[in-house]
């Protein structure tokens, strides 16, 4: 047990109500959803400059109800209000933008198809389920596709700036007293009896009657600093942009067969990635750039779709980290006295990460318990990869 600070002395550490590790979506969602259930001094911590640098900017915005879990649907839709709430806020027109998503399959998920659109039927979510001639009609740039495919169409399905997001809600949570700090690293967490004690690089440590950790890939190993391991193992994937030879007005296109999906960026440009590595990596060291084998890959999936891609370049390319769990979920709840944590993203993390920062806040301010997302409820032992972007379970 480490020393246990004296709050009562003039010139003590303060002790904050809550300190949140981290400012990506999760985080700045859970510092101003904070805020809102009445926590009065909050403090963000971030070691980058800025809101949502890291992992949430290098996404590719998707936000889909086209997921695999019922739960994680009912976070994709509280998200959107959260998205929209934000977009208002700042006055901003693209933070979400509804472009639309066409997922590919063929003969062996048709049954899957029926059902996922007897689903969105019943919750009044416009789908339609296309063959190759709808497909050649309503989307004729896509004109090298099989004969046999089929698609399952949703057009509520968005795009987002999960920066834009993170940066509008840590204004507006600054706005009712949120204290920030960016550029601040975190180097440790000592769990006391009554507080934890955030120790800083450079800086005097803080105290917090309650810490919660949103620093998603590098969760676990902040965690250890506090003698806790979770089941999370950080794991890379890839995404490029590529500028078309034509103008195109494709929408989001998720291919299920090939994994590839392609997100548009303007009339001109796609967003282009696929799924998983099934080795884990250290986010310390990972390598950011993209592969050239993902590249070449790339631009042939996308010239199997859509003479649109012939004579395509790729813009550029990086990887970034998602995080797994051993069943797909967040680890999100309670460690230990006083310290909480809302990771596992699964790399569907932003399309519900505005909700889980909601849901976070409330359970580090003990407003609500979560027992399937128990942080502890795995031995943090190793467990195989796999992305969570899928139509199965
Ligand atoms: C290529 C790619 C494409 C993706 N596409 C999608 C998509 O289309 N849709 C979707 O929903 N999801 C997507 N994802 C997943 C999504 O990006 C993540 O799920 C999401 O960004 C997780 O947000 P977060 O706030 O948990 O983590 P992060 O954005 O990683 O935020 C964690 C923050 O904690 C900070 N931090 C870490 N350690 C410390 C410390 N010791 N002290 C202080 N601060 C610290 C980091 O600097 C970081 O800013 C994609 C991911 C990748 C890599």
């Amino acid at each position: 047990m480490g020393q246990r600070p004296n709050f009562s002395q003039k010139g003590s550490r303060h002790l904050y109500d809550l300190v949140i590790v981290g400012a990506g979506v999760w985080g700045s969602s859970a510092a101003l959803s904070a805020l809102r259930q009445g926590a009065k001094s909050v403090l963000l911590l971030e070691a980058d400059i800025g809101a949502a640098q890291r992992t949430s900017a290098k996404s590719g915005g998707i936000v889909t109800d086209l997921i695999w879990h019922p739960h994680d649907r009912q976070l994709v839709a509280r998200s959107r209000l959260l998205f929209q709430e934000a977009a208002e806020g700042a006055g901003d027109a693209h933070l979400w933008q509804a472009a639309g998503m066409l997922t590919l399959g063929g003969p062996r998920q048709a049954a899957l198809f029926s059902a996922r659109r007897a689903e969105l039927s019943e919750r009044s979510i416009a789908v339609a389920l296309m063959d190759r001639t709808g497909l050649q009609h309503q989307f004729p740039a896509l004109d090298r596709l099989a004969d046999d495919t089929i698609a399952l169409y949703t057009p509520q399905d968005w795009h987002v700036n999960p920066t834009a997001y993170a940066v509008q809600a840590v204004s507006a949570a600054r706005r009712l007293g949120l204290e920030v700090r960016m550029a601040t690293p975190v180097r440790r967490l000592e769990v006391l009896a009554d507080s934890v004690t955030v120790h800083l690089a450079d800086q005097d440590p803080v105290s917090a009657a309650r810490v919660l950790v949103c620093a998603g890939t590098w969760s676990r190993q902040l965690l250890r600093t506090a003698g806790v391991d979770i089941a999370l193992r950080p794991y890379r994937t890839q995404l490029s942009s590529v500028r078309f030879g034509r103008p195109h007005d494709l929408p989001i296109v998720w291919h299920l067969d090939t994994d590839l999906y392609l997100v548009p960026e303007g009339g001109q440009d796609m967003l282009a990635g696929d799924g998983t590595e099934s080795v884990e990596s250290d986010p310390e060291s990972f390598r950011q750039a993209g592969d050239a084998d993902f590249l070449a890959s790339v631009a042939e999936r996308i010239v199997d779709l859509t003479s649109r891609g012939d004579g395509a370049g790729i813009r550029t390319a990086w990887a970034g980290l998602c995080g797994a769990t051993p069943d797909r979920r967040p680890l999100l709840g309670r460690l230990a006295p006083h310290l909480y944590c809302a990771c596992g993203d699964q790399g569907i993390g932003v399309m519900r990460g505005p909700a889980l920062g909601e849901l976070a806040a409330a359970v580090a301010l003990e407003h609500t318990e979560v027992p399937e997302l128990d942080p502890l409820r795995f031995a943090a032992a190793d467990f195989p990869i796999r992305g969570g972007f899928t139509l199965e379970a």
